[in-house]
């Protein structure tokens, strides 16, 4: 019939106790434990007058490795290859300097398709590009949105954290071999740059020796 009210209570239904039916003491048991917890530290900031600060580990928004003025990457494409939004766009050009063979001509990070993966850090050969420690991004257009050379340079003085971060975990891989060694990767710019330096040191070193003095055996055996 019309407007006969269903029951749906089920036969196992615990039924309230009289207190429980009043619904006072539980809503004063709500307000005691909320009172409780009033006196512990809080977590929260006055953002953004107080900043956080996030661990090295943290993922924000990737930027470009600028190493003595020049950007580490060599434009091998190999970051936009694998993000996966297509957030990255790029175009290489030659240099002819003995250094490295390419970079970028432009290279573009569309901020409002990039999820924070960090895939773009793992795979370049490079560590030209890493992800930073900033997340507050604000845009007022769409096209605030592509960030240049002009916005994803950072000097590597800025980056130390992230990229001895990246170091620290990539060493602590279980496979104890495998250790990354330096000295084994001079086809990287910075190693290049740092061998290249090193074999100046050692030429340095060879010229100042002194053909006529004997050496350090010969003076001993006499
Ligand atoms: S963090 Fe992920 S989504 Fe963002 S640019 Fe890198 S690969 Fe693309
Ligand atoms: S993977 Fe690294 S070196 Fe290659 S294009 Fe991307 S940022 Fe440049």
């Amino acid at each position: 019939m019309p407007g006969t009210p269903v029951v749906k209570s089920t036969p196992n239904e615990r039924t309230l106790t009289f207190w429980e039916n009043l619904y006072l003491p539980e809503i004063f048991k709500g307000l005691g434990y909320s009172a409780s917890k009033m006196s512990l530290e809080s977590y929260a900031f006055e953002y953004p007058e107080e900043q956080w600060y996030p661990p090295d580990s943290y993922r924000g928004r990737p930027v470009l490795v600028e190493e003595q003025g020049r950007p580490r990457c060599v434009s091998c494409g190999l970051c936009a290859r694998s993000c996966p939004p297509l957030a990255i766009s790029m175009q290489a050009h030659e240099v002819t300097d003995d250094i490295k063979e390419r970079e970028p001509e432009w290279f573009e990070i569309n901020m409002l398709r990039c999820i924070y993966c960090g895939f773009c850090e793992e795979v370049c050969p490079e560590e030209a590009i890493v992800m930073s420690k900033e997340y507050d991004l604000t845009f007022q257009h769409r096209d605030e949105a592509h960030f240049g050379l002009d916005k994803l340079l950072v000097p590597k003085e800025r980056l130390v954290d992230r990229l001895e971060f990246l170091e620290r975990r990539r060493n602590g891989q279980p496979a104890g071999d495998w250790q990354h060694k330096p000295e084994n990767n001079v086809h990287t710019l910075r190693n290049r740059l740092d061998y290249l330096a090193r074999l100046e040191d050692a030429e340095a070193t060879v010229n100042a020796i002194d053909p006529q003095e004997p050496l350090a055996e010969d003076v001993d055996a006499v």
